[in-house]
């Protein structure tokens, strides 16, 4: 392994040759560069907007900062239920986008620091693929070769047809710094992104309608999910429109208006489309220089080799969940590998899932349908939080539903509820290491905890119910 660079000059573009040239600087891009210098690897990472990318600048941090002003919104409104005297005077717009730019520019500062503190070189610039070894840069003007390549160039908001991004149609790019909230909102796409925005607005006081044309909310989720949400969200006052299709919107000076396939036309201040997210791949080169692609997704084995020898594809682009933990994973996967470490492939049912809408739904593993299709026979529990202490105490309802192999380990594990995204931990390590129900009923639980809920359920699936009802 080199720890050098040796460049050397041509006619018309200077030539620098490393161990490794990374082609975007998001979760995935980062990851896999600070992993490859920690291992010894010369490491360019190219990166035509802000280190980070989406999920630090337009995507996980800064919208759980706003999920976070809206709990305390929620908090301030709901005092009463606890015995405090507290009222919502209403939302700054202003304040809250000041906190959120702050959780990001403190995050942005750290991560740039430990870059530059790792020897890798950080080249500003638009990169294009243009050879199995190289990537050339429109700033510099450059060319970079590179023993391995690693594309990691990310996603974008997609639109539909005829839906043009731009005044009151907006993605989550714009809702992101709103400087205000508006009174009635339409969000098109029941996925991740729309009803995490349609949580935060509803508790920042907007009228909310949730557009989503499969039949149920976060349809990637465990149908015991969507039931969850869905009749939490009728609570909370934010209207679902499932099974039900967009055929059209015009927006004026004053609003919006969404028609639907069953006629119905909805008015609003803003239209957020959030059908989901495309792979940044079309101007970065891949396809002219030979890249195995589908649908503007790279391919790749489970190694994440794509078809090219020494070219490797992760994060957004590769078909599979859109997860900043997953490009992480995969990106210190990639550095091991190009290291010569051979590690184990990643499982992509292993890895776990959060939407931090109010109540949150976390999973990990295998959905009841899926658990069918591989195992045929399987057995389910769901244990109501009802039965949970901490949850009581939180005022918040939900339930947990569990999973596994008839007679077998657990393979799913499902929870809808204020904060299960923190339980996932532990449920991921339940599915990860093939617990059975009675590992994990054996383990004593803190209380009172929502993760004694966790230990409640396995309880109950291990025909051992202790604070299970009905
Ligand atoms: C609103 C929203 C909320 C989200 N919330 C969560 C969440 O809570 N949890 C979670 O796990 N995930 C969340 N995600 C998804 C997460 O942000 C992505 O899965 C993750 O950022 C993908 O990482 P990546 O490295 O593949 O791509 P990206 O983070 O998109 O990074 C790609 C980088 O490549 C750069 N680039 C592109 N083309 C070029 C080029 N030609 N030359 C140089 N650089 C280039 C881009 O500028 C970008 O910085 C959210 C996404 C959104 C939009």
């Amino acid at each position: 392994m080199t720890e050098t660079s040796e460049t050397s000059e041509t006619s018309e573009t200077s030539v620098s040759t490393t161990d490794l040239v990374i082609l975007g600087g998001g979760s995935g891009g980062y990851a896999c560069a600070l992993r490859a210098a920690q291992l010894g690897l010369s490491v360019v990472l190219v990166e035509k907007d802000k280190l980070g990318g989406t999920c630090l600048h337009r995507g996980c941090i800064p919208t759980k900062a706003l999920l976070q002003a809206s709990e305390v919104a929620d908090a301030a409104r709901n005092g009463h239920q606890f015995g405090v005297k507290s009222t919502l005077e209403g939302i700054d717009m202003g304040g809250v986008n000041k906190y959120k730019d702050g959780v990001v520019a403190k995050m942005f500062k750290g991560l740039q620091g430990l870059v530059a503190s790792r020897g890798i070189s950080y080249v500003e610039g638009s990169g294009k693929f243009v050879a199995p070894n190289a990537v050339d840069v429109d700033v510099d003007g450059q060319r970079y070769t590179g023993r391995s390549i690693v594309l990691a160039t990310g996603s974008y908001a997609k639109s539909l047809p005829d839906l043009e991004i731009g005044g009151r149609f907006i993605t989550s790019d714009q809702a992101l710094n709103l400087d205000y909230v508006p009174d009635r909102v339409v969000v098109l796409g029941g996925g991740v992104i729309g009803v995490e925005f349609a949580s935060v607005w509803r508790s920042f006081g907007a009228e909310v309608t949730v557009v989503e044309a499969l039949p149920r909310l976060v349809p990637a989720e465990d149908d015991f999910c969507s039931k969850q949400l869905e009749r939490a969200f009728r609570r909370r006052g934010i209207t679902s429109k499932t099974g039900v299709r967009f055929t059209g919107a015009t927006q004026s000076d004053s609003g919006v208006t969404v028609s639907l396939e069953s006629g119905e036309q909805l008015e609003a201040d803003l239209l957020l489309v959030a059908v989901g997210r495309g792979p940044n791949t079309a101007d970065a080169g891949y396809a002219e220089a030979g890249v195995a692609m589908d649908r503007g997704f790279v391919l790749t084995d489970n190694r994440l080799r794509t078809n090219l020898a020494g070219v490797y594809a992760l994060g957004d682009i590769v078909p599979g969940l859109q997860l900043a933990h997953r490009g992480f994973a995969q990106g210190i996967f990639l550095a091991e590998d190009i290291a010569g470490r051979t590690p184990a492939p990643i499982d992509e049912d292993g890895i776990p899932r959060v939407t931090y809408c109010e109540p949150q739904v976390a999973s990990v593993g295998l959905t009841e349908a899926l658990a069918k299709d591989r195992h045929g026979d399987i057995e389910t529990i769901i244990y109501d939080l009802a039965g949970n202490g901490r949850s009581q105490i939180l005022q918040t309802k939900g339930a947990i539903k569990l999973v596994r192999a008839k007679n077998g380990p657990v393979v799913g594990v499902h929870m809808v509820g204020d904060r299960v995204g923190e339980l996932v931990g532990e449920a991921q390590l339940i599915v990860n290491w093939d617990a059975y129900p009675d590992d994990v009923a054996a383990l004593v639980h803190a209380h009172p905890t929502q993760n004694e809920a966790l230990g409640e359920a396995h309880l109950a699936l291990a025909g051992k119910p202790l604070h299970a009802h009905g």
